[in-house]
């Protein structure tokens, strides 16, 4: 077979071309990182529920509406996605306290926010992410006021959805990060999910234990994260029922 193009290399996932123009394949690796990648490790399987679990959230979104860039699952580490040009800021949503707003604001971890609130970071490594306002966006011409009123419906259309699926499954979200994409059709342009959904991106707390099944477990040493992502995944019937946290992941198609 021939060896397919690399387009983009970066901490989580490779991007290769796709088999047809507009398409693109994107790779979950097992690294993680963390604190701007200065604390890395390989966690063997994280790519696998990544991907799994990428799926199932992007194609929830899509049913209900959501346009998102997932087209199909090709196979346990790889999955098709739509060609965008990436909107260069995170847009993060939060309905608790946690992480850096807690700590900016001295407000304490879980404290219930009065509403869901949207930030956004500018994407930039170097600079370490950081916090902008729509004035910088507008200003710098990341983003359209018209582009930022559509992101944050979108922000909190996938918040809905995301809290409503977790609480079922008892499970608190507290907060995430989403990447926004243009695709172009025709002369019109729209906004669509990209990236990733997935526990990397996420604060999952479990509503009777506050025991904590994402990324901060890798972040603070508080356990396997690839257990506290199986056990995600197994609560949302991606796994099979028979998984126990020390199974590696198994894909049930
Ligand atoms: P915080 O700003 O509190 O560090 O993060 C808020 C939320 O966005 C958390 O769920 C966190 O996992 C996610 N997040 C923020 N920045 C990044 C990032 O660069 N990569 C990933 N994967 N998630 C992020």
């Amino acid at each position: 077979m021939a060896r397919r193009k690399k387009i983009y290399e970066g901490k989580a996932k490779i991007l290769y071309e796709g088999p047809e123009p507009g398409t693109i394949v994107q790779y979950f690796k097992d690294d993680a990182t963390a604190f701007n990648a200065e604390k890395k490790d390989v966690i063997e399987g994280k790519g696998v529920l990544n991907n799994r679990l990428s799926e199932f959230f992007m194609t929830g979104l899509n049913g209900i509406g959501v346009p998102t860039h997932f087209l199909k699952r090709l196979n346990m580490r790889e999955q098709l996605v739509r060609a965008c040009e990436i909107v260069p800021l995170e847009v993060i949503v939060r309905n608790y306290a946690a992480g850096s707003m807690s700590k900016r604001l001295g407000i304490e971890e879980g404290t219930p926010l009065p509403r869901p609130i949207v930030e956004y970071c500018y994407k930039d490594d170097k600079l370490g992410d950081p916090l902008v306002t729509e004035e910088h966006i507008a200003a710098f011409g990341w983003a359209s006021q018209q582009d930022m009123d559509d992101i944050v419906a979108l922000a909190l259309r996938v918040n809905d959805y995301m809290s409503g699926l977790m609480f079922g499954v008892g499970i608190r979200l507290v907060d995430f990060k989403i990447e926004i994409g243009r695709v172009f059709e025709g002369d019109f342009q729209r906004l669509i999910v990209a990236d990733e959904i997935s526990p990397d991106s996420m604060r999952l707390w479990d509503l009777e234990t506050g025991q904590k099944l994402d990324k901060d477990v890798f972040r603070h040493d508080l356990g396997n994260l690839s257990d506290a992502y199986t056990e995600v995944a197994r609560r949302l019937g991606v796994m099979p029922k028979q998984a126990t946290h020390m199974a590696k992941p198994k894909l049930i198609n």
